[in-house]
């Protein structure tokens, strides 16, 4: 299946089966705004989850916040998002269509990189055991070529992002040829900065009234409750504090349905540290980001870092974990050492000393600090991206059938356990309700009696329940119930009294977290 039939179907079954609806659907839905259904919502309950429980609970020196949305505007000023937190835009003037211009030359790069890459693999195969791969990319004319090019563009790219060049960045997409996705057409107009963040009004008469805005990230709620965390916390450095919470920004271009969207979700954590220790915690934090997301059980090569050639204005190193989505490899989180900008802007705004009392080393300064940013809607989309599968299998009788599974970790499962009678007689339906109430103290159950064993156990399979019970006549005599495990389809006779023990072990996060 092409990638991009795949993302329709994953779009398609997000919705089917109460993960994802487009907001204001009734009224035609609202552009990159999102609901999350019945099962959705317990997904990201559960992400969220896994996120706290592994940064906040395991770690003494972290703590979690929940600060608000709306914020001083003085925040922003000094924060740099009022001058600062826009993206560069064009249009293009025959298909009428916006386009970010750096990700424009971002893809561009990318395809430059697949280009020898591909270069690579073919050599690969041609050469088999003999190849050398560093010898190849040093000696092959056309790899070097497509490298050496490449490179300029990237410099001028960044030198050009860097001091705002809007005209430089036009002309890069004009000297790189680079086409209208859609169209095909080079017809480009300038280039303009867009400001992403969403403001508001505060106060009820206009006005008095003052603008303020929505937080285009959690980020800054930390750092304004530095000082009241690390006092009334008596925090010694380094420390971190975390938070989970909504953020929103007027993205330019808004495809690629929760991947980027206009309200969206952070879990961020800011780790406070001594000035000079940052690049140990950089690489540290790095290294264990990057654990978090393989403990999930995904395909480890599914993942990669991706070092930041352009860096946010506040940034002394950051780099992406990237994902492989349908759409290719993309930023899930970003790990950035931030230095001491936040804070020491912070505290040039408000007139007010935010430093830190090192009482081993006697002095008092500015932390530096080591942030991870993750967001929670586009880590929901990895999730389903990994898990959905359209799967063939062979029926009993020999004939053939296909069943789509969301092989999610039973442990993010948002039900983790359906229980089923054979029929709705005999009793059985009772013994059923009962076994629920039994379990769903310890597990979200799910009871159903309609339809054959097979269509409960497909619908099961598409919204990933990991286990599913069937309750028979045979029951009631020996208080045995059948266990039909998601992925491989099999089918055990247990004990109803072992069925916490058994599901218990599979579902619970503890095995994730303690491998971190
Ligand atoms: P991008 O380059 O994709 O716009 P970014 O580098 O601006 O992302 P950050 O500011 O580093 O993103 O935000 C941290 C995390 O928040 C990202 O890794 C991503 O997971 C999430 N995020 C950012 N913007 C959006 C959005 N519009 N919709 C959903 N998630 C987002």
């Amino acid at each position: 299946m092409n990638q991009e039939d795949l993302f329709k179907k994953l779009t398609a079954h997000c919705k089917e089966y109460g993960y994802v609806f487009q907001s204001s659907e009734i009224y035609d839905g609202l552009s990159a705004v999102y609901d999350y259904g019945q099962y959705g919502a317990e997904l990201k309950n559960n992400i969220r989850k896994y996120w706290w429980d592994a940064m906040v609970l395991l770690h003494d020196e972290i703590v979690g916040i929940d600060s608000a949305i709306f914020m001083h505007p003085t925040v922003w000023k000094a924060s740099g998002h009022v001058d600062a937190f826009n993206d560069p835009l064009i249009d293009n003037k025959d298909s009428k269509k916006r386009y970010r211009a750096d990700v424009l030359i971002e893809e561009y790069i990318e395809k430059q990189q697949e280009k020898i890459n591909k270069e690579v693999a073919k050599a690969a195969r041609r050469f088999g055991d003999k190849f050398d791969e560093e010898m190849f990319r040093q000696t092959n004319k056309r790899v070097i070529d497509i490298a050496e090019k490449t490179g300029i563009i990237k410099k001028r790219f960044v030198d050009a992002s860097e001091n705002g060049n809007l005209e430089e960045i036009r002309q890069i997409i004009i000297d790189c040829d680079i086409a209208d996705p859609v169209s095909g057409s080079r017809n480009w107009t300038d280039v303009r900065q867009f400001n992403l963040m969403f403001d508001t009004k505060l106060g009820s008469v206009s006005e008095d009234a003052s603008k303020i805005y929505l937080r285009p990230e959690t980020a800054q709620g930390i750092f304004i409750n530095y000082m009241n965390v690390q006092k009334s916390g008596r925090m010694k450095l380094p420390f971190g504090i975390a938070q989970v919470g909504k953020a929103f920004r007027n993205e330019i271009v808004a495809r690629q349905f929760i991947f980027r969207m206009r309200e969206f979700e952070q879990m961020e954590m800011q780790y406070f540290v001594r000035p000079g220790e940052e690049g140990e915690w950089y690489e540290h934090w790095k290294e264990k980001r990057m654990r978090w997301h393989k403990a999930l059980g995904f395909e480890e090569s599914k993942y990669r870092y991706h070092d930041h050639d352009k860096l946010a204005h506040y940034a002394k190193a950051a780099t992406d974990i990237e994902f492989l989505f349908p759409f290719g490899f993309k930023e899930v989180e970003g790990i950035h050492s931030r230095t001491d900008y936040d804070l020491s802007q912070h505290q040039k705004y408000c007139g007010r000393k935010l430093q830190y009392f090192d009482t081993e080393l006697n002095k008092s300064y500015v932390p530096y600090i080591v942030e991870t940013s993750i967001g929670l809607d586009r880590m929901f989309l990895a999730i389903i991206a990994a898990s959905w599968e359209e799967e063939k299998i062979r029926k009993e009788n020999g004939s053939e059938d296909e069943r789509v599974v969301l092989r999610l970790p039973p442990s993010l499962a948002p039900v983790k356990l359906a229980i089923f009678p054979l029929v709705k007689k005999d009793g059985l339906p009772e013994i059923s309700a009962k076994i629920r109430d039994d379990l769903r103290f310890d597990f979200s159950c799910q009871y159903e009696e309609k339809d054959s064993i097979g269509r409960r156990y497909r619908r099961q399979d598409a919204i990933g329940t990991p286990f599913c019970i069937t309750v028979d006549h045979q029951t009631k005599d020996d208080d045995t119930v059948t266990i039909r495990h998601r992925d491989t389809m099999e089918q055990e006779r247990v004990p109803v009294k072992a069925l916490r023990e058994i599901i218990g072990e599979k579902v619970s996060m503890k095995k994730m977290l303690q491998s971190l």
